[in-house]
């Protein structure tokens, strides 16, 4: 069965490829098709935006489709990022001036007060409109400064206190068993087990 995973963003093709490795699928990534709408993420929510993004890809490839929208949920900030995750600090993507910008809104936050969660939601949707969403979220603390190297976005300010680590300094394994993504997608893949089976 195929099953396109309508994503840009490495660090998530990374971790959904690596989430999806034993289900029997052939994962079809975005580069695989030929001129993709853009997709306009203007949702208020983390489910409108991958509702959004799952439906029109469905309709554009014809195939079972796969979205994500995730963020970071910051306490202090009123639940900022959120939804603007991704362009916090301007430019869609920039992690870098995103993880200044968030240093600099929390470097007032007291210890106390400096919680966080990063949520997932995943949309499967079919090309004839149907589309299921699936969520995930992670909590933590956010750093006073950028911790590690793996992981994408806000992973370096992202700490678990679990683990005492950020999960930019998690091995991915860890990272996928804990994380939003992670949660969400094994919500996914009993429902992709039997629609492959069919
Ligand atoms: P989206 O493409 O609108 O879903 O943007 C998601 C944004 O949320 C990313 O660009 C990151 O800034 C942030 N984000 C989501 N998941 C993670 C994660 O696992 N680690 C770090 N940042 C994340």
């Amino acid at each position: 069965m195929k099953l396109l995973v309508a994503t840009g963003n490495k660090g998530k093709l990374k971790e959904i490829n690596r989430l999806l490795a034993d289900a029997p699928i052939e994962i079809i990534g975005l580069n695989q098709l030929i001129d993709p709408p853009e997709v306009i993420e203007d949702g208020d929510t983390f489910v409108a935006n991958a509702r959004k993004k799952a439906v029109e890809m469905a309709q554009f490839s014809g195939m079972l489709t796969l979205a994500d929208d995730s963020g970071l949920v910051v306490k202090a900030l009123n639940g900022a990022p959120g939804v603007n995750s991704a362009r916090y600090a301007g430019e869609h993507g920039d992690d870098a001036a995103n993880n200044c910008k968030l240093l600099a809104a929390m470097e007032q936050v007291e210890d106390e007060n400096r919680q966080a969660a990063f949520h997932c939601v995943m949309a499967l949707a079919w090309p004839d409109g149907r589309c299921e969403t699936f969520d995930g979220q992670v909590s933590g603390l956010i750093m006073r400064g950028e911790r590690g190297a793996g992981g994408f976005g806000y992973d370096p300010l992202f700490i678990v206190p679990e683990y005492g680590k950020t999960t930019a300094e998690l091995p991915l394994e860890i990272k996928n068993r804990i994380s939003h993504r992670g949660t969400a997608l094994r919500k996914v893949i009993p429902l992709l087990q039997k629609l492959a089976k069919k």
